[in-house]
């Protein structure tokens, strides 16, 4: 039980830790926020944390470590090989996952790079719940394509769905016999889909794809990196899984898929990332890749002193007190939005909160990205950094086409135990003052489009001179508050 209930009726998430160490953040006025998404060609992804109050950018990285980790950090074993921070990953790894043998990377992509490499040849088909970003260029990359493979339902923003993430099975075996099982390398689940708003699989979905799996001798992938709140959400929200601990939850999950991987920027807090299994003939056909891409065999391009903060962040994994903390803050803030009439998607998931930048706006098309744009407003609103998870986001078609995003999302990413309630609060202020003067925003259109995950580096400008004149009505309206 994580749950502290308030006398009073109120239903807010209490922070279970405390703060020790602190950084000072810069709210910095409407007008230097106003050059600053200038500057950046209005894309989050280019402003520098100096004009940006809160980063809610993502959750890679930036999730808070535990006094645990910084100390472990303080023991690592400097060594090209053999080092001894390593052998505490593994073991880790096994206790936690439940897989002896583990292969380091730099980070979640890396994994992806390795995997898609290895199995993967032009014209090759992997069926999965919903794709990632980086998990999708890198099949792209070596020559593959996706099915994307989630119950109709699940892309219906406003929901009661609890597992938007599970794979339709019937879609599943129909995909196997159109494609072949000679054109399928594996199947791929995605732990808490990320881009459909963090949203989990249940565990009755994933023993279903595991049969299915067996029955056409196909490979099971795991995407790991938020596979502790989505084994939370499981406790939460199936019943035949309330009574278990964390532990078995997640050993339970990684147990039905061959191949894990994960990006310990997500699991952990910290860096890194690694592939683990208990086949040895699928790590044998990996293992030549590593020193290739990543570095030796026992640091995988990442420092020791993070491998010893990852070893302690995946034990802490298991504790709910730990994990559950950002899934509390994230369900406070979609209720709030919700009840105020703000477009978010439901049922909350993990990661973070989203904005349905689609309903928002719904007076910008697509092509001039809604998204985006309102990632834009809030920064001047707010000085809060979001990301866009909508077209930009997406891709170009072979003919140079736009393919438009299934969803138009506004991130807003709460890592564990970074922000405060009152700060939450003020997220939630500023997006009810956005959604009253939703009618101000207008689009966008790309000045600098890179051929590869635009989203991160590329430039835009706005359509209209809309950004200065919701600026004015900024400072008409909260006068000379920041
Ligand atoms: C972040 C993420 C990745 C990629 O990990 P990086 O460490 O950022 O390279 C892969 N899959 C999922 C589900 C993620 O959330």
């Amino acid at each position: 039980m994580t749950k502290v209930k308030f006398f009073n009726g109120e239903d807010i998430p209490l922070e279970l830790h405390k703060v020790r160490v602190v950084q000072k953040l810069h709210l910095v006025p409407i007008e230097r926020r106003l050059d600053a998404i200038k500057e950046a060609g209005f894309n989050t992804f280019r402003l520098s944390t100096k004009d940006v109050f809160l980063d809610m950018l993502t959750d890679s990285g930036t999730n808070a470590m535990s006094d645990n980790q910084i100390a472990a950090m303080f023991q690592a074993d400097d060594a090209y090989a053999g080092s001894q921070s390593f052998d505490k990953y593994q073991q880790a790894v096994e206790d936690v996952l439940g897989k002896k043998y583990l292969l380091p990377v730099h980070q979640g992509r890396a994994a992806e790079n390795v995997i898609s490499k290895t199995f993967i040849k032009p014209g090759n088909v992997i069926p999965m719940n919903y794709h990632f970003t980086t998990a999708l260029a890198h099949i792209l990359d070596v020559g593959g394509k996706i099915a994307e493979l989630l119950y109709d339902d699940a892309l219906i923003l406003k929901s009661t769905n609890p597992f938007k993430g599970n794979i339709d099975i019937d879609k599943l075996e129909k995909c196997i016999e159109e494609n072949g099982v000679d054109n399928i390398p594996f199947i791929r689940m995605e732990a808490s889909t990320n881009l459909i708003g963090g949203q989990p699989f249940s565990m009755a979905n994933l023993m279903d794809v595991r049969r299915v799996a067996d029955k056409y001798g196909i490979m099971l992938v795991l995407d790991a990196s938020l596979i502790g709140e989505n084994a939370y959400l499981i406790k939460q929200r199936e019943d035949a899984w309330k009574e278990n601990s964390l532990a078995d939850i997640i050993k339970t999950m990684t147990g039905l898929a061959d191949l894990v991987y994960f990006s310990a920027r997500k699991l952990s807090s910290s860096r890194g990332g690694g592939i683990c299994t208990n086949r040895k003939e699928l790590y044998n056909k990996m293992e030549a890749l590593i020193p290739l891409y990543e570095g030796f065999l026992t640091y995988g391009g990442i420092s020791v002193r993070e491998i010893e903060a990852i070893a302690v962040g995946l034990r802490e994994t298991l504790d709910e007190t730990m994990i559950s903390q950002s899934p509390r803050f994230i369900e406070f803030v979609v209720n709030e939005l919700d009840s105020k009439g703000i477009p978010v998607v439901t049922p909350p998931g993990v990661l973070g909160a989203h904005v349905d930048a689609g309903s928002f706006c719904p007076h910008i098309p697509q092509t001039e990205y809604p998204a985006g744009a309102l990632a834009a407003a809030f920064y001047l609103i707010s000085g809060v950094r979001g990301m866009e998870r909508g077209t930009i986001s997406s891709v170009r078609d072979e003919n140079g086409e736009e393919i438009l995003a299934d969803a138009e999302l506004l991130r807003l990413a709460i890592p564990r135990r970074v922000f405060t309630l009152s700060q939450v609060k003020y997220v939630i202020d500023r997006l009810e003052w956005l959604y009253q003067n939703r009618d101000m925003i207008g689009g966008l259109k790309f000045t600098y489009e890179p051929p590869v995950l635009r989203f991160f580096m590329g430039g835009l400008e706005p359509t209209s001179d809309w950004p200065s004149k919701l600026m004015e009505k900024i400072r008409k309206d909260f006068g000379d508050s920041l």
